[in-house]
């Protein structure tokens, strides 16, 4: 019969990060798995965390960084195991990977969320040949070039300061009048003379053949269309979770994030949610990591009650 854990934690983004070390530090005898061997998750991809307190202006890989360091100083390291579906037998939840078939007391679910798309023509095509949902990634092949910026979240607000650094020229489209970016960023934005807005515009199609030419936009007030020339469009309009394999495992809301309260306790018993993943309203770091502390805290009661 193959090892059982006590608990084993899915996704090595800050939630799963600050998982690990609370289940290490609370004597768990744990399994951490992650696809991706960097661990930060989302962070990875932020030029810089300036709302994490004690760490102003950090990059987000640096503070990825700085987070597994310290989970490995604890003696707990992310194996990096692609998830492929997970079971549940009542006392045991089985968990499947591309390489092996683990066996645990308690799943912790921490594996964040991806990009949304804008499923319009040409999106897919030019997918890395202009298309990007990473400015911190692809920004610098924009050095001296115009790029759009779809979105009008924290994110896009984020990018569009980011690529205006690089880039000579930077568009936003975004289907309101306002942002939804918070105040700071907002006024960040404001000062880049070299960003435009384009407001109430809804993308319709990536325009080029072997490289981005041009995003095909439509005004929703006027109907009027037009076309942004430009090299890159930077795709910021939001995330989705990654709960597909969890889909009869737990319960998800209408969105599809597992419902699951501060205490990360979702509705099967034994499995818990941290970060992203879940139903809130507030999706920072900061609240990822609360959550992981929270959900290993809910996972020692369980368990106490199953002895
Ligand atoms: P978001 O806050 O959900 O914003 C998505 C933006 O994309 C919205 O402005 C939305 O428009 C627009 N949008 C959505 N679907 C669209 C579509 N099909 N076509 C065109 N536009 C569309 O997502 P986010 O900016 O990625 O942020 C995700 C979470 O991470 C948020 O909780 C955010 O606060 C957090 N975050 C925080 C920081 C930070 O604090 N430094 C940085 C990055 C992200 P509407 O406004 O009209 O809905």
């Amino acid at each position: 019969m193959s090892e059982i854990y006590d608990l084993l934690i899915l996704g090595a983004g800050p939630a799963g990060i600050s998982a690990a070390i609370y289940a290490a530090r609370a004597g768990l005898n744990t399994l951490w798995l992650d696809k991706q061997f960097v661990p930060g998750g989302q962070i990875v991809n932020t030029y810089e965390v300036d709302n994490y307190p004690g760490m102003p202006g950090m990059s987000g890989i640096d503070l990825g960084e700085a987070m597994g360091t310290h989970a490995e100083k604890m003696g707990i390291s992310p194996v990096g195991e692609n998830v492929l579906s997970v079971e549940d037998t009542g006392t045991e939840k089985l968990v499947y990977t591309n390489k092996h078939e683990y066996r645990c007391r308690t799943l912790l679910l921490a594996c964040g969320a991806t990009h949304r798309k804008l499923n319009i023509p040409g999106e897919e095509e030019l997918s890395g040949m202009g298309v990007s949902y990473c400015a911190t990634c692809d920004g610098a092949f924009f050095k001296d070039r115009t790029t759009v910026v779809v979105g009008g979240g924290n994110t896009a607000a984020e990018d569009a300061i980011f690529l205006a650094r690089v880039c000579r020229k930077v568009y936003v489209v975004h289907r309101r009048n306002e942002l939804r970016a918070d105040k700071i960023l907002q006024d960040r934005l404001a000062a880049c003379e070299n960003i435009e807005m384009v407001w109430d515009s809804i993308p319709l199609e990536i325009r080029g053949t072997d490289q981005v030419t041009g995003l095909l936009v439509r005004n929703v007030k006027t109907g009027e269309e037009s076309l942004l020339e430009t090299d890159g469009v930077f795709i910021a309009v939001g995330i989705l979770p990654n709960t597909d394999k969890f889909r009869n495992f737990v319960q998800l809301d209408e969105n599809g994030y597992i419902v699951a309260g501060e205490e990360g306790v979702t509705s099967t018993p034994g499995v818990f949610a941290a970060g992203d993943i879940r139903t809130k309203s507030l999706r920072q770091v900061v609240t990822a990591v609360s959550d992981g502390a929270n959900a290993v805290n809910s996972v020692q009661k369980y368990l106490l009650k199953q002895n």
